[in-house]
């Protein structure tokens, strides 16, 4: 079993507390994203799960064993790091043979033609012969096994770091951003292959990234953090749409959440001079001081002639991306759009489908799919 469980684990650089009190169970088989923005901690996680950073308290179990003070040889985790770490001077063939030699290794392997020929003795064996075929087979690298890195691809390489990581067969895969050296497209299906991996091996996977649509694409479970602390533990739809926090709501989905000050009187949202149903599922909450979440998606817009409930704007912003407009509006009639960090103060966004006729300065009025709505506490933050 690889399930991986952490107690309280914490860990201090000097008086810098880069994880705070994490508590987390990652269940056999699973692929679990650690994601947030730059200095959140996640790598640290990583890095303390696969023994290169100490942990300051807590424990670490895999499966039932705790291995939070053995050393990154006997955890039986491979780490497949953003910079390949390929060695230059090998072929793709020993690259991938390389921590197999190295299970046999014995210290004359250091002296230069004893040590080169029984290197090669070993990688010629038939059982590691055959594991690596099959591991470049399964990421499509066979016609590649006697080439050197450098005439490789980025993608290329990082398959051959992953290659490397599979044919150990360890329980638990740990990537710390692979694919962030990448451009977009080869991203993408770089995205798509270790999801097939992941689902071809069945191993337990641990993925660092900052990138929420890797997390939100890959992750069976996503773990949301900032400043060391995890804010949100769940599958990417229950972090999609039902959002812990505004931080939470605000860092998935683009563009982000909006959120719309608001009180909530005896069954009725008011915003500004607007006053909108309260959807059954929410019959209970009331209280001044409420956000109302709703994704872009959720809203649409209609001449401010039209009559019908919504809140009144202005158009400030059309952009045109392919399938969808995302049109910025500025909200008036005492309407309030929360300030956030990113968003321009007073504005919210509606993404249509289609190509937008609407031109700045358009008064248009805002619809909104109230079963879509996500009530948060203003002095919290926290969803109510
Ligand atoms: P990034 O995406 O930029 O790599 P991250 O979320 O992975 O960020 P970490 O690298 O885990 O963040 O760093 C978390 C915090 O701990 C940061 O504030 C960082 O400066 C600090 N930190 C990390 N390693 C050390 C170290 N060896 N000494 C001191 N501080 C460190």
């Amino acid at each position: 079993m690889a399930s991986i469980t952490l107690n309280h684990v914490a860990k201090h650089f000097g008086n810098k507390v880069a994880i705070a009190d994490v508590d987390l169970k990652v269940e056999d088989g699973e692929f679990l994203v650690l994601l947030g923005p730059s200095g959140c901690g996640k790598s640290t996680l990583l890095r303390m799960l696969a023994g290169l950073e100490t942990v300051t308290s807590g424990e670490i179990h895999l499966g039932g064993r705790r291995v939070d003070r053995l050393p990154p040889s006997a955890r039986d985790m491979a780490f497949v790091f953003q910079s390949y770490a390929l060695y230059p001077h090998m072929t793709v063939r020993r690259n991938i043979a390389f921590p197999l030699i190295m299970r046999q290794f014995k210290w004359w392997f250091h002296i230069p033609f004893l040590g080169g020929l029984a290197k090669r003795k070993i990688e010629r064996s038939p059982a590691v012969r055959d594991l690596v075929e099959k591991t470049a087979k399964t990421l499509s690298l066979t016609e590649m096994l006697d080439r050197y890195p450098r005439t490789l691809s980025g993608g290329q390489r990082q398959r051959v770091a992953l290659g490397r990581a599979m044919v150990r067969q360890p329980e638990v895969f740990l990537m710390d951003e692979p694919l962030s050296n990448l451009d977009a497209k080869l991203r993408s299906a770089m995205r798509a292959e270790i999801t097939r991996l992941h689902q071809r091996v069945g191993g337990t996977f641990v993925y660092v990234t900052h990138d929420q649509v890797e997390a939100m694409t890959m992750g069976t479970r996503i773990a949301l953090m900032r400043d060391g602390v995890i804010q949100q533990f769940g599958t990417p739809r229950e972090i999609y749409t039902s959002p812990a926090n505004t931080y939470v709501a605000r860092f998935i989905g683009t563009p982000p959440m909006n959120l719309i000050e608001g009180r909530i009187d005896n069954g009725t949202i008011c915003i500004g001079k607007a006053r909108l149903p309260l959807p059954p599922a929410l019959a209970d909450v009331a209280g001044d001081n409420i956000l109302l979440g709703i994704r872009p998606n959720a809203l649409s817009l209609s001449d401010a002639s039209a009559s019908g409930g919504g809140l009144a704007g202005t158009v400030s912003l059309v952009e045109h991306v392919g399938a969808e407009s995302v049109v910025a509006v500025k909200l008036s009639d005492g309407a309030t759009a929360h300030d956030e960090e990113g968003a321009v103060p007073g504005e919210i966004m509606a993404t249509v489908q289609g190509y937008s006729d609407l031109q700045p300065g358009a008064a248009v009025s805002v619809g909104l799919d109230l079963s879509e709505v996500v009530l948060f506490s203003r002095s919290t933050g926290q969803r109510i």
